[in-house]
């Protein structure tokens, strides 16, 4: 018996959905992206919504289209995925972190207030910072966005965890407190459209950039005056751009699995309140949501009160087949990261949480029996 930490869930109507769409005339460049972006900025409340082929995709248009570039800084968390951090290099700026909180998990406002304090008299301020809702908890938004915008700097939100999760009354996504959100639909995100991506703004200009930016710079229904001149099949290219486009099997996939999207999100916190109710507290601390936060529950992180019985724990859960994982090994302590520089001690607080950290399986269609075998091992494990 394996039970895995994560698992897309696919219906039969999202099957129908693709087979329509296979079966129709538009692969990719058709109806169904612009559909998928209309529910997609419906679902967040933000005003324009830019689907992708990755959220890697999304994060690097996001802080291009906010001018990061060479000689430019981002921060980001040290707790994430490592896209969070490689936009910037992408875009031949450098990249700084911010250490996290340790009961969220996510970017500390303290810590980003002590630090723009200082980086303000260096005179090394960050153009773009990327909080990170880390396993699907929202950063605290609106506290980070009160402390970065005097400074006059962007904010890019990493949703990748958290589509379908809340934030004092909004959903997240809906850029209250920042100029762009990025989300996922990677398989073990919350809903999946295979490899995907969207990045959601309310500002009509940089949606315009990122609309660009994804199909090679280039939109063809923006001149329409020159068809006149020179023909029908005239198009400009105007920045340069990438093709990062999502193709419409993957948006029919998309827009089928948002039907079931509040389901999921519903599933995840019922699961996630069951363990907050049934595993053992003298060994572990389990994750805390702040007030006025709804998490979509991503993962479900455990963190160990004594962090040498990590690794010991983690073998034998896998040895018995439940499919533990880490999320993350910090960004700077990455051998591509260090060679930038960075060392072990720089972010005490995200190092310290990464050496307790173990997150267990959970995922929409987790059953009872497989929740319960989860519990009983992890917490007959503690007490040996
Ligand atoms: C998954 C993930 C990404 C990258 O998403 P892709 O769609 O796989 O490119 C970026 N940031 C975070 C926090 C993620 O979890």
């Amino acid at each position: 018996m394996n039970i895995p930490y994560g698992k897309q869930s696919i219906s039969d109507e999202d099957i129908k959905a693709v087979v329509d769409i296979l079966k129709s005339d538009w692969l990719t460049q058709g109806p169904t992206v612009p559909k998928f972006e209309a529910d997609l900025a419906k679902t967040t409340q933000a005003k324009y919504a830019v689907a992708v082929n990755s959220a890697t995709s999304a994060l690097h248009i996001a802080v291009q289209a906010l001018g990061l570039g060479p000689g430019d800084i981002l921060w980001t968390s040290p707790i994430t995925f490592v896209a969070s951090a490689n936009c910037a290099l992408y875009c031949g700026a450098d990249v700084d972190f911010v250490d996290i909180d340790q009961e969220t998990f996510n970017m500390s406002p303290t810590h980003l207030r002590e630090k723009l304090k200082i980086a303000g008299e260096l005179g090394k301020l960050p153009k773009v910072i990327v909080p990170v809702h880390m396993a699907g908890n929202s950063a605290e938004m609106r506290e980070i966005s009160e402390i970065a915008r005097p400074y006059g700097i962007k904010i890019v939100e990493d949703a990748s965890h958290a589509i379908g999760g809340d934030y004092l009354g909004c959903p997240v996504g809906s850029c209250k407190y920042s100029d762009i959100s990025v989300f996922s639909f990677h398989p073990v995100k919350i809903i999946t459209t295979g490899e995907g991506g969207v990045a959601t703004t309310n500002d009509s200009e940089l949606a315009l950039r990122m609309q660009k930016a994804r199909s090679h710079g280039i939109m063809k229904d923006l001149s329409p005056k020159k068809f006149k001149t020179h023909g029908q099949w005239y198009y400009e290219m105007t920045q340069l751009g990438f093709n990062y486009r999502m193709t419409d099997i993957a948006a029919a996939l998309g827009i089928s699995q948002l039907h079931r999207l509040m389901e999921f999100v519903d599933k995840r916190n019922i699961l996630a309140k069951k363990y907050n109710q049934s595993l053992d507290r003298k060994h572990l601390i389990l994750p805390k949501v702040m007030e006025g936060t709804r998490s979509t529950f991503h993962l479900y992180i455990i963190r160990l009160v004594d962090k040498m019985m990590r690794q010991e724990l983690f073998n034998s859960l896998r040895e018995e087949g439940i499919g533990v994982n880490v999320h993350y090994i910090p960004v700077h302590l990455q051998p591509y990261y260090q060679s930038l520089g960075f060392s072990e001690g720089d972010f005490p607080v995200a190092e310290d949480y990464y050496s307790r950290a173990i997150s267990i399986p959970l995922f929409p269609q987790m059953t009872d029996v497989q929740q319960e075998t989860v519990i009983k091992i992890l917490n007959r494990a503690l007490s040996t």
